[in-house]
């Protein structure tokens, strides 16, 4: 049996409560976003109705294709409850996530939650850099970060309160609007946790500025 860690000591000495977050689990890479956050010691939980937003502290939207995303959030309803959700409560979104939440789409133009004041350009590093592994400053404790981008968008356009916490080329990669945080990067196919623990954080002080009704 191996120690419990501090947290899930305090955990369960009701210290602090649990967090669950759920993964959006249309299509794309939600297995191994589920596994990160469960190595960053939260419960987490596969999204695939909208009916299973209710309940969860935060939620994944991972990188896949954004336009089969569409396709799949385009029945029950899906598309509006999770607009409702994503404004509402924190949310982790990265790339083709990305490509979701954000206001404008370009490149070509499509559907979109408008969520993050940024305008995102599909597919926009040219063919040859269309994917890459690059370690790159943060404004995240503990040095530079590797990122793992596949036919990533570039944020091409960000609002004035959009805080930008990392960039590449000068086009913001990282980026956190009040409880949505935000990468055109893939954090999951990385071992480093950082991205993932800042998301937590942002889900705990959520969890803890709501008045409860227990
Ligand atoms: N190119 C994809 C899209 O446009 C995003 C790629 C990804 O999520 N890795 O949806």
């Amino acid at each position: 049996m191996t120690e419990p860690t501090n947290r899930e000591a305090q955990q369960s000495a009701g210290e602090i409560p649990p967090i669950t977050i759920g993964v959006l689990a249309l299509q794309g890479d939600y297995e191994a976003h589920a596994r990160a956050f469960q190595n960053a010691g939260a419960r987490t939980v596969l999204v695939r109705k909208p009916e299973e937003l209710a309940g969860l502290d935060g939620l994944v939207l991972p990188g896949g294709e954004s336009t089969t995303m569409l396709k799949f959030l385009e029945k029950q309803g899906f598309f509006e409850t999770l607009g409702a959700f994503v404004a509402a409560t924190p949310c982790f979104a990265t790339c083709a996530g990305c490509i979701l939440v954000a206001r404008e789409v370009l490149h070509p133009q499509q559907r979109s939650l408008g969520a993050l004041d940024a305008t995102v350009e599909r597919n926009a590093y040219g063919r040859q850099i269309d994917s890459a592994i690059l370690t790159l400053p943060t404004e995240l404790p503990g040095g530079p970060l590797e990122m793992v981008f596949i036919r990533a968008p570039r944020i091409a356009r960000v609002g004035s309160g959009v805080e930008v916490l990392a960039q590449r080329d000068g086009f913001p990669v990282l980026v956190r609007q009040g409880d949505l945080l935000v990468a055109t990067f893939h954090p999951e196919m990385t071992s480093d946790t950082r991205v993932q623990q800042l998301f937590l954080e942002m889900v705990r002080n959520h969890k803890n500025s709501k008045p409860r009704h227990d």
